[in-house]
């Protein structure tokens, strides 16, 4: 029976997919464009605004899938002035909604918002608009605790929908419902029950994660299966990614974000992102003693003292805000030059996301991310909990790891979206540096070896941490756990990146344990370890390379000078590495 369901929805997206939803011939057509004209001051739509509010205005279910920044707002706020009734908006974050309600008015579009929070009377106001059969009110935004906590609210809406004026429900942010997104909200599960309880009214959810895994889920909660997917580019052609070698010491650490932002992002703005909120608040500490001017942003900081940080830096006074993840949504600043990741993300999801603050403008801003293997363990001993976490940092760091492939070729192979080689115009790290010359090493006999090790720790009923297990691997670390090979004939920061392959490879597992302040992560034997004693047992390792970087001279402004200037100094990429096509689907040895 669910087979049967499963092709059923198959064949329902597809043939939904099928129809140019672009299209200017509907009966709503000409009103669309005088609204987009007149009332949103807009001349024309960006790419799939038009498909999202020709499908909702079609009375399809759909969900929406753009970046941040791609204009998602619109794609309900203008199909609910097309026709009669009301549009219910369900958004997760009040500052997002007020923003929203304060654009709106300003264009004369009656707009209402309610939360939890909100004072009685108000509630009162926006309870008697969901009976009144003439309100002028066009987009009710609330909360989805307001919808969830609210029975009051629930039977007031169906009289709403009952009277024939619930013309839509809009729920932005629609990856909250799956706890495979990167922002669950458990209060989103709830709305799993409005397809049900208002047949006929199109839904329209609105996201900017993209994975199928997500949006599959997400159409499960939402009991709209097979529902239309509309879904624009995510890449982001004018972010120059790249990533720099973390130093081993804080000191070394801070001197480049010091040079960084006192030369290379000079008089520019953007955000330090880190992983604790010790981290930013250190951070921003020693910044401030190098003279710079930055501001500190986490979850512990008082609401108000979060708004006077944020406004801070909107007006420059601040250069950077060194933050957690906590600063994210809402941040509605075009000219966000850089982004740091001083600790890497926790997913390529939140690293897309982190990073794609800079640039709204579509002006040149560059995504710098310090990676060391020692940050693997700061993340993983906070999100270890689940598997799939674990998988998603793994993912993370074969993003670190990777010298051969264009980066944006890795993101887009995470979004499931081709945007081919030609579309970086060098601007990533390793596309504006020629590959004509990648080393490869074979890690089988090193394989071996770090089985030896580890054989031989736990015989000893001795955990090794990573860095005691490279001790041990290059005959530095304690006698009785040293091999009797030799020492690798490579650094220690490349024989980093091989314990760190071999962990998202699978030849190697974190293995956690908890201390009363602390977790620890200890190495152990993956279950791909297993094969390294067979005859054919091969593994290759392809040595990155560190990328020229100038700390100390102001980024490339625009686009073209970028692409300009290393075609000039550097030797064209040579054909073979245009035709590597899958990069993240590399040869697994069998599970
Ligand atoms: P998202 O929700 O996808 O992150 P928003 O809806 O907040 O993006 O829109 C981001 C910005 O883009 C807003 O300032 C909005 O006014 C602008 N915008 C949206 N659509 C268009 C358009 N068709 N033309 C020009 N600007 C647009
Ligand atoms: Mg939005
Ligand atoms: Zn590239």
């Amino acid at each position: 029976k669910t087979l049967l369901k499963k092709t059923i929805n198959k064949i329902k997206s597809e043939s939904l997919a099928s129809v140019d939803w672009a299209g200017t011939t509907y009966e709503w057509s000409e009103d669309v464009n005088r609204v987009l004209r007149d009332t949103f001051k807009l001349n024309s739509f960006r790419p799939k605004q038009l498909s999202a509010i020709n499908s909702t205005l079609s009375g399809q279910h759909a969900l929406v899938v753009m970046p941040t920044g791609a204009g998602k707002s619109l794609c309900y706020q203008l199909p609910a002035l097309i026709k009669p009734g009301l549009t219910i908006v369900i958004s997760p974050l009040i500052s997002l909604m007020e923003d929203q309600i304060r654009s709106l008015t300003a264009r004369k579009i009656p707009a209402k918002l309610v939360t939890s929070t909100s004072p009685r009377e108000e509630i009162t106001a926006v309870l008697n608009l969901l009976k009144d059969k003439i309100t002028p009110i066009k987009l009710l935004y609330v909360t989805p605790e307001r919808l969830a906590k609210s029975k009051r609210f629930m039977a007031n809406l169906q009289q709403c929908y009952a009277g024939g004026r619930l013309q839509r429900i809009a729920i932005d942010e629609v990856h909250c419902c799956s706890q495979w997104g990167h922002d669950f909200r458990p209060d989103y599960k709830f709305l799993g029950i409005l397809s049900s309880m208002f047949p006929n009214v199109p839904i329209l959810g609105l996201t900017a994660t993209a994975t199928a895994h997500v949006l599959n889920d997400v159409q499960k909660i939402l009991n709209i299966q097979g529902c239309l997917v509309i879904k624009s580019t995510f890449n982001r052609p004018n972010l120059f990614y790249k990533i720099l070698e973390k130093p081993t010491s804080q000191e070394e650490c801070i001197t480049i974000l010091e040079k960084l932002l006192k030369y290379r992002y000079k008089g520019e703005s953007g955000i330090i992102y880190t992983n604790s909120i010790k981290d930013s608040e250190d951070l921003a500490e020693e910044l401030r003693k190098r003279g710079l001017k930055v501001g500190c942003y986490h979850a512990h900081m008082e609401a108000d003292s979060r708004r006077k940080v944020h406004s801070k830096w909107h007006e420059k006074y601040y250069q950077a805000i060194v933050a957690t993840v906590a600063f994210g949504m809402g941040i509605d600043k075009p000219d966000v030059r850089f982004i740091i990741h001083h600790t890497i993300s926790k997913s390529m999801e939140n690293y897309y996301q982190e990073s794609g603050r800079a640039g709204r403008d579509g002006k040149r801003a560059e995504c710098v991310t310090l990676y060391r293997m020692q940050d693997i363990f700061k993340v993983s001993t906070m999100v270890f909990s689940s598997a799939g976490n674990m998988d998603n940092l793994y993912g993370m760091i074969k993003y670190c790891l990777n010298g051969k492939y264009c980066r944006r070729q890795l993101i887009a192979e995470h979004f499931e979206e081709d945007w081919g080689y030609a579309d970086c115009n060098k601007m990533c790290d390793v596309c504006s540096n020629p590959c004509s010359i990648l080393r490869e090493i074979s890690l089988e006999n090193h394989c071996k070896t770090l089985s030896y090790i580890l054989d031989k720790a736990e015989s000893k009923d001795t955990k090794l941490t990573a860095q005691k297990l490279l001790s041990a691997w290059f005959l530095t670390g304690p006698v009785n756990l040293r091999h009797k090979g030799k020492e690798p004939n490579f650094s220690r920061n490349l024989a980093e990146d091989v314990i760190a392959f071999l962990l998202t490879e699978g030849y190697l597992v974190e293995d956690f344990h908890f201390t009363a302040y602390s977790t620890i992560s200890y190495i152990k034997k993956g279950p791909n370890m297993d094969s390294v004693n067979d005859v054919d047992f091969s593994l290759k390792m392809t040595v990155r390379k560190y990328s020229d970087f100038d700390l100390d001279r102001p980024a490339p402004r625009d686009l073209e000078s970028e692409v300009h200037s290393n075609d000039k100094v550097k030797e064209k990429k040579p054909e073979k590495c245009k035709k590597m096509s899958s990069p993240i689907i590399e040869p697994k040895a069998k599970k």
